[in-house]
Formats: C-alpha cells, sequence, structure tokens
C-alpha cells in the first residue's frame, strides 16, 4: 500500500503520478513473466589482457526482451527486481544459464587454462541463506570447477552488513570461486572495508574510465585506485573502455585486465564462440558488429 500523502485523492490531482504507477505495475507484471515465458538471455563480453589483447574471460550479462515492452535495460530492471524480490530466481536463471555455458565451452574443448566467466550477483542474492552451499552445488552439477567463475557485486550492497558479507565472500574464495567488486568507487563506502573484504579484483567504474584521456583529476583518480588494488593483492580490471589513448593510459598504470567497445561488445554465445577459438591477434576488433 502506499503511504498517506500518495491516497486516491492526491492521485487525482496528480494524473502523471497514476501514470507512472500503472506503468510499474505493467513492468512488474511484465517481470515476473520473463522467465516462463522466456524472454531472458545473457550475453558475453570479453575481458582481455590489456598488454597482449589475450582474451582472459568474459562477463555474462543479462538482456530482457519483453514481448510487451520490448528490449529492457538491465539498470532499470534489476532494481525493479531487487526491490520486488523477483532477483532471487533471475539470480537462479542467471547462475544456471551462465554455468550451462560455461560447461558447454568446456565440453567443446575450447576455454584456456586461466579463463573464468564473471558472473554478476545482486547483494540481496548473496546475503540469501544458503546462497554459496547452493552455488557450490551449481558447479557440481554442471561439472564446472570453482576457479572459472568469478563473483562480481557491487560494494554498495556489501556494506550494508559488512560482516556477513564477508563471511560469505570468505566462504567462496575458500572454495576457488573468485570475487570481485564492481563499480569500484562509485559508492559511498570508505576504503577500509577493503582490508576486511576477501576479494581478488576490483573493477574500475566506466565513469571513471571514460574521460581519462582529457581528464587529469580523473587520471588520477584510476591512478590511485590501480595503486591501491595491487596494494591489497587484487587485480585490476577497467571497464568502458572504448578508445586506445584510454588503454594505453590504464595499461601504463598497471592495470591488468578490461572491458569495452574498444575489444568487444557484449556477444551472442554464438559469436562469442569465434573469441575462444581465434589467435589474439584477431582479438582486437573495431567495435560495430552485434548489440547495438
Ligand atoms: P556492470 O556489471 O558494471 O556491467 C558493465 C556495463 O557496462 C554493462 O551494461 C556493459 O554492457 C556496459 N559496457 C561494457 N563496455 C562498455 C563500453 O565500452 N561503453 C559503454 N558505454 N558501456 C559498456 P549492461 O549490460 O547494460 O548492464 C548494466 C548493469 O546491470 C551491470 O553493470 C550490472 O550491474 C547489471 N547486470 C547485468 N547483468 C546482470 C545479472 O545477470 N545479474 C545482476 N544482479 N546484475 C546484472
Ligand atoms: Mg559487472
Ligand atoms: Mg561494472
Ligand atoms: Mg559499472
Amino acid at each position: 500500500a502506499l503511504p498517506a500523502p500518495f491516497g486516491p485523492a492526491w492521485r487525482r490531482y496528480t494524473p502523471f503520478l497514476a501514470e507512472i504507477l500503472a506503468e510499474r505495475r505493467r513492468l512488474r507484471r511484465a517481470l515476473r513473466q520473463a522467465i516462463p515465458m522466456q524472454e531472458l538471455a545473457l550475453v558475453y563480453q570479453p575481458k582481455v589482457d590489456l598488454e597482449t589483447a589475450r582474451l582472459v574471460g568474459a562477463e555474462a550479462l543479462l538482456r530482457w526482451h519483453s514481448a510487451e515492452l520490448g528490449p529492457m535495460r538491465p539498470d532499470i530492471f534489476i532494481p525493479l527486481a531487487e526491490e520486488t524480490g523477483d532477483i532471487h530466481a533471475i539470480g537462479d536463471w542467471v547462475l544456471d544459464a551462465a554455468l550451462r555455458q560455461l560447461a558447454q565451452w568446456q565440453a567443446e574443448a575450447r576455454l584456456e587454462d586461466d579463463f573464468a566467466l564473471a558472473i554478476n550477483v545482486s547483494s540481496r542474492q548473496l546475503m540469501q541463506a544458503g546462497f554459496v552451499a547452493a552455488l557450490l552445488q551449481r558447479l557440481e552439477e554442471h561439472g564446472v570447477p570453482a576457479w572459472r567463475i568469478k563473483v562480481e557485486v557491487t560494494e554498495s550492497g556489501l556494506i550494508q552488513d559488512i560482516r556477513d558479507a564477508q563471511e560469505r565472500l570468505a566462504a567462496l574464495r575458500a572454495s576457488g570461486v573468485g570475487v570481485s567488486i564492481d563499480d569500484f568507487g562509485t559508492g559511498y563506502s570508505s576504503l577500509s572495508y577493503l582490508k576486511s573484504l576477501p576479494v581478488s579484483e576490483l573493477k574500475i567504474d566506466r565513469s571513471f574510465v571514460k574521460d581519462i584521456a582529457h581528464n587529469e583529476e580523473d587520471r588520477k583518480l584510476v591512478e590511485t585506485i590501480i595503486v591501491i588494488a595491487h596494494l591489497f593483492g587484487c587485480s585490476v580490471v577497467a571497464e568502458g573502455i572504448e578508445h586506445e589513448a584510454e588503454r594505453q593510459i590504464l595499461r601504463g598504470f598497471g592495470c591488468e585486465h578490461g572491458q569495452g567497445y574498444l575489444f568487444a561488445r557484449p556477444l551472442p554465445p554464438a559469436e562469442f564462440a569465434g573469441w575462444l577459438t581465434a589467435p589474439p591477434a584477431n582479438q582486437v576488433r573495431s567495435p560495430g558488429s552485434t548489440e547495438s
């Protein structure tokens, strides 16, 4: 139920609000149907070594094409799913689909020894009772070793309950699953949580990367993040690299890995498979193919 100021009387005077609310109801209904209607799919963005352009992994990214509403952005529907609780079913679906794909690539013997697939996990999902045990069981069912995956979590979700988060991430790491902090630096969190969280990788958010070639302040920020990450024993991935100049600056700062349109957009599995077999020299492609 809506709080008092949003009751029926007030709504009468603000028709646009009623429209927004109706739109949100539609969206919620459609989202609830997304799994049974088979509207979800994963795409895979290559993650490369910034020095050699060699493929070192990929990030699984969720896509929802609603029959009713058309293509929907994860930035919109993931937060909504977190609000409604649908994130648990959706998160399960993502894990299962990602591990199935990984198992298939494994069976086709297409994977390099150090290839790891990153899977985004909502903090709501991570904090759900039994998450770690369920994940380990899923890995076993699919015959995928723990070190083949990395769990990506955003820092903002972790600091709400740092003790519990610490325990769960430690359990993941102990089992061999990689742990990556996504969107690093965008939240309000203090750096001190780094000393208590068992993390193997930091991901620098695109918002810090996109102006790095022109903005001295952003350059300083990114250099600092990389230094801190290394001091804490983490490797660094920069996201949203679109230009060669950005790659060079990041590489100069010692950033190991990167993702971005400069290398490849998120790709449907059939297209990503080409990356798994192509020699490194052919892996740097111009953007353009696939997703818009
Ligand atoms: P994220 O995990 O930080 O993912 C990076 C986003 O940057 C992705 O957006 C990716 O498509 C986009 N990106 C990558 N390279 C470039 C580039 O060079 N330029 C630009 N402009 N963008 C680039 P996407 O796929 O729309 O996902 C948005 C967010 O939705 C993700 O941010 C993640 O937080 C969330 N998300 C996506 N899939 C899942 C999922 O399966 N589970 C959960 N819980 N969240 C997900
Ligand atoms: Mg991510
Ligand atoms: Mg990210
Ligand atoms: Mg981001």
